[in-house]
Order: C-alpha cells, then structure tokens, then sequence
C-alpha cells in the first residue's frame, strides 16, 4: 500500500522505508508471511477491508493494516514498493509476479478496444510480441516507431487520428542501446492527451528517472537491475498516486502478484540498487573500452562511447545520470564466430535474462522471440555478429581476460 511521499534520498529510503519494526515483534527487518489469507478480527473488520480495497481509490491511506488475500496485497510487496517509488521520485510503485505482468496488468487497465498505441523499437522481444499479437487480437491498433523518425514526423503521421491513447517507449532499448528523448516524447503524447509510459530496466532509476522528464509512468522488468540477484522474477510500475492505484486494482482482478517471498527479496535488493548498479557500471565502461579497441570486434554500443555530434549522445547528456551496464557488440563475422565467442568464455556465462551481479552474455539474433523476422532484426541493428553483453560486479580485469580469451578463438 501507499506509503507516505519519501522525504530523504533514495539511498537512505531504501534500508528502511515500509518496514515499521514495532508491527513486526520489533524485526529489524521484515518478515516473510508466507500465508494466501489473512484472519479478519471481527465481520466488520472483514467487511472494512473489503470496502477499502475495492472501494473508491486513497481509502487506504490511513495507516490500519487491513490485509484480506495475498493474491490482492501482502506485508510483503510494501517495502519494495515504497522503496522504489523513493528511487523512481514517483508518488507510488506497484509490483508484480514478472515484467511482462506489470507490462500487461498496465496495458490493461489504460487500454480499449479501438485506441492507438505508438511503440518504440527495438524494443524487448516478449513486449513487441504482446504488442502485435495478444494486444492488436482485442483490437488495440499498434504501430512501431524507431529512434530515426522525428517527433515532428511522428506528429504530422498521427493528423486526424484522435484515439492516441499510450506512448510506449524503451529507453535505452533492448538489446542495442537506441536512446528516444523522454521529455519531446511526452511533449508529444501531452498534445494528444495520451499517456508516456517508459520501460526503465536497462538503466534503473540509478541512472534514469524518466517521471522527471515527463513519463507518467516509469515500469520495469524488476528481474533485472532491481532484484539484481538472477534469484526472482518480478515487475513493478511507479507514477502517480491514482494510476498506480488503478492499475493495482487491475492487478488484484487479474493476479500479476507477486509472492511474499519475491516481495521480500525485492525490497532487500533495493537496499543495494547504487552500490550494485555503480560497480556494474563502472566494470562495463572498462569493458567497453576495451572491446572498442580489439581488432576482432566491428562496432560496440555503450553509452559511455557515445560522440557529441552522434545520434543519442544530446538525448544521454539530458536525460541519463550515467551509462549503465549493458553493451551491445558486434564482433567480425557472423553466427558461427558469435557461437564460437560464447562457447569460449569461461567466467562470463551463456544465459539470458540481465541485470545480475554475474555477467551473462547471449546472442539476441537466434536467443530471442521467433516473432521478430529477419529483415526487421537487421533493420534495428540486431545482426547475427551481435552479442548483449550484461556487465556484472565480478573484478573488471577478470572479465577483460575472458573476453579477451574468448575472442582469440574467432
Ligand atoms: N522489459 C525489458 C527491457 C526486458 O529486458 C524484459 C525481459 O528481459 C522485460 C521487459 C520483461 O520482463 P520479465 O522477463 O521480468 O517478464
């Protein structure tokens, strides 16, 4: 439930905020109440909660804890949802059971049969998936942008159509790094009483803290930088005080829930969000300097790279605090010597999935959704020389010697 607007910084908020000890046999930490229901004292109690939970929106400000069924809030969600609405500078935060839950249970609650939905691309596989499948077969008109198209051109494309209902943009997106200005996007969808939604995994609020540049909502796959671990799944939603609250009702209907124990996790993750997210970064700009220079590797996008005078490097200036932690390289030549690469590494693991405190590296060419075709892949720089590489917290020179090593053998 909502917790009252953060007063110190994040930094300070997130070892504490939405754990109050002395409701809790004074833990110093949250407990973990593994329970699908909670005992109401009394029928009117029960009848209290109810009322609250699906009555009008804010009716659960009041501090009584009123907790009915955990698939519609527990003890456990509040600390992480406090916490990152403290990270995000948001009013309130809302977690589920995975990014593409909090993506959906979003979609859901702003969406109607008939309206139009911009979306950037690239943009995460499973998100343009839901976008030109589930979400068009119940009648949402999608349409993909790129970063080359301006928003001048965006807005002369969109005369006469009244019915933008959502901007939906992923920046800097998966898996290439692309940069799309927040604050001329959310000019945009402001002209058109449309709402900006901006997916913030690859940078995590310790870097990008797109409510302050206009988003009115800022979601993550909390899988990733906010757990940190590679030991949960979740997502998580933060904005205004009502939208989030409409879109946890969403949740309550539908169970994008997350369990305690996910709920737990994540709100202890948050407490080391800087320090992770820091070494991280810090290991990826080495890094990327690194493979900038090797003979064997044709181009790398990391932000810490990027010119004045190149496409992205006036949006990073504004809007990014830093360059985060993910590169995406292309090495000469193409599948096999990408399979040869990744079958050499021995510290900097094959898998999917990003954000953790070990590197992981793929090859989003052939580890992606069978969705996207070919020409599309190659149209939005995903070629089959590219590998996504998610810099962890291991020693820098420990990961350059396995790069170094792994690209010998192509
Ligand atoms: N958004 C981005 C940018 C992602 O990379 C991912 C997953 O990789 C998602 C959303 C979906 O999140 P999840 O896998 O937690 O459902």
């Amino acid at each position: 439930m909502p917790e009252e607007k953060h007063r110190h910084e994040p930094d300070t908020e997130s070892v504490t905020l939405g754990h109050d000890a002395a409701r809790h046999l004074g833990s110093l930490k949250p407990p973990i109440y593994e329970t699908s229901t909670f005992v109401f004292e009394t029928a009117e109690d029960g009848k209290r909660f109810f009322e609250r939970a699906y009555g009008p929106a804010g009716q659960g400000d009041d501090g009584e804890i009123g907790y009915i069924y955990s698939r519609l809030d527990s003890p456990n969600l509040a600390p992480a949802e406090a916490r990152l609405a403290a990270w995000e500078d948001a009013e309130d935060a809302a977690i589920f059971a995975s990014g593409m839950g909090a993506i959906t249970t979003m979609l859901l609650t702003f969406l109607r049969p008939g309206d139009l939905v911009l979306y950037s691309i690239p943009t995460y596989g499973g998100t343009s998936t839901l976008m030109k499948g589930l979400l068009s077969d119940f009648g949402v008109v999608t349409r993909p942008f790129a970063s080359t198209v301006s928003i001048d051109d965006l807005d002369s494309d969109l005369a006469g159509e009244d019915d933008l209902a959502m901007i939906y943009v992923e920046t800097p997106a998966n898996p290439t790094n692309e940069l799309f200005d927040i604050a001329m996007t959310a000019e945009l969808a402001d002209r058109h009483g449309a709402l900006l939604v901006v997916d913030n995994t690859f940078l995590s609020p310790v870097w990008q803290k797109p409510l302050v540049h206009g988003a009115d909502l800022s979601l993550h796959s909390a899988t990733k930088y906010l757990g940190g671990h590679s030991d949960l799944t979740a997502g998580a939603v933060c904005g205004g005080r009502d939208d989030i609250e409409r879109i946890r009702r969403t949740r309550y209907e539908i169970g994008t829930t997350p369990s305690p124990s996910t709920g737990w996790l994540l709100g202890r993750s948050l407490e080391t969000l800087r320090l992770r997210v820091t070494q991280q970064t810090s290991n990826a700009t080495r890094i990327a300097a690194f493979l900038n220079e090797h003979e064997k590797v044709r181009k790398v996008n990391h932000l810490s790279l990027l010119e004045p005078g190149e496409p992205g490097y006036e949006i990073y200036k504004r809007q990014c605090l830093g360059p985060g932690a993910m590169i995406a390289f292309e090495i000469m030549g193409g599948e096999p010597e990408c399979f040869d690469f990744l079958d050499a590494m021995k510290v900097i693991r094959l898998a999917t999935s990003l954000g953790g405190t070990e590197s992981l590296a793929s090859h989003p060419w052939t580890m992606s959704p069978p969705t996207v075709p070919d020409a599309e892949k190659r149209s939005i720089g995903v070629t089959p020389g590219l590998i996504r590489l998610s810099v962890g917290i291991e020693d820098p020179a420990d990961l350059i010697i396995d790069l170094d090593r792994a690209l010998s053998v192509v």
